[in-house]
């Protein structure tokens, strides 16, 4: 099987009836560039920051940030890398910020919440960012966007900090493209409206089912609502994927999903453009998406999207790989 996996490592993904998909890696830390490339990843498709700001006693500096973003950067060299901008609150805490503690810690001051509430967290990471940009090809990415207000008062001051830079001679990229995680259904729900205004969107599964079911994705006694093959989230992709696509944007996704092979043929078939997984995953995904029939697939989330239960869709896609042996 290694030796099957590793002949893909430097080809792109593409299925058996010749339709392209980007297959690329979450990372944590700049270090684990190196396990993306040697995976064969084609792109980052999340690079949580929240590590830059854990395991530490203050908030790292705009220089310590630029660092990280740079190296990042130039070690794909020019493969596109999607930077998340800090996703801190729900289970990741930073006891610097002494922030009270909450009854729903999932559903209060969290990530972009907290950084339209403290600016200077949020336009000290962005400058960093921005001045980042030139050294790679760049993408910013906003998490737990859950109404159009947010995703515009973020994009507002991005382009106030970039203008700033500017001002100041700093040379900033022009073609840093801007999205959203979608990972509360509210903004799947709105997806047709935020495609007019986003680059993109990364369908944060681990969340959205979380959200969509509200079952807490850290507790054992309610682990059996977390279903990711529920046909309510498959839905809930699907209206994210078509809206998108009706406006020419491009749709990944980042959560645990998008690496899991029984969900993969589904995700194919939805159209989804972007897998992000951890990296070891990438060459066994590329290797089980050259043997699957995107227009196949089609008809296999149409049949997925008919089914009531998560068992039934498993069972179908079960079926349909049985059929495939
Ligand atoms: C997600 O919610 O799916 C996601 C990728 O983000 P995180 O796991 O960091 O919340
Ligand atoms: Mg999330």
């Amino acid at each position: 099987q290694k030796v099957e996996w590793a002949k893909l490592k430097d080809k792109p993904t593409v299925s058996a009836d010749g339709h392209h998909v980007e297959l690329a890696a979450n990372i944590g830390t700049p270090n684990d560039v190196t396990g993306v490339l040697d995976n064969g990843g084609e792109a980052v498709g999340l690079y949580r920051t929240e590590f830059l700001y854990m395991g530490r006693d203050k908030l790292p500096s705009e220089k310590d940030q630029f660092n990280a973003y740079r190296t990042v950067l130039e070690k794909m060299e020019g493969k596109p890398v999607v930077v998340r901008t800090l996703d801190i609150g729900g289970d990741k805490e930073l006891s610097y910020l002494k922030l009270p503690k909450e009854m729903n810690p999932f559903l209060g001051y969290r990530a972009v919440r907290l950084c339209l509430d403290q600016q200077d967290i949020f336009r000290t990471q962005l400058r960093a960012l921005l001045r980042a940009s030139v050294y790679g090809n760049l993408r910013i990415m906003f998490p737990m966007i859950a109404t159009l207000d947010e995703f515009r008062q973020s994009k507002a001051i991005l382009l106030e900090e970039k203008e700033k830079l500017k001002q100041e001679d700093i040379p900033v990229s022009d073609e840093i493209q801007l999205g959203i995680m979608v990972e509360i259904p509210s903004t799947a729900v709105l997806a047709d409206q935020f495609a007019k205004e986003v680059d993109f969107f990364s369908i944060g599964t681990n969340d959205l089912i979380q959200y969509t079911m509200a079952a807490d994705r850290m507790n054992e006694r309610v682990s059996y609502l977390y279903q990711p093959y529920n046909p309510a989230i498959i839905r809930l992709v699907k209206i994210v994927i078509d809206a998108a696509h009706k406006e020419g944007r491009w749709v990944g996704m980042c959560g645990e999903m998008a690496g899991d092979s029984t969900a993969i043929p589904i995700l194919l078939g939805l159209g989804l453009d972007e897998f992000s997984m951890s990296a070891t995953s990438i060459l066994p995904a590329r290797t089980q998406i050259s043997k699957l029939s995107q227009a196949d697939m089609q008809k296999l989330a149409e049949q997925a999207l008919q089914k009531s239960t998560a068992e039934e869709v498993v069972q179908l896609v079960e079926q349909f790989a049985g059929t495939q042996q």
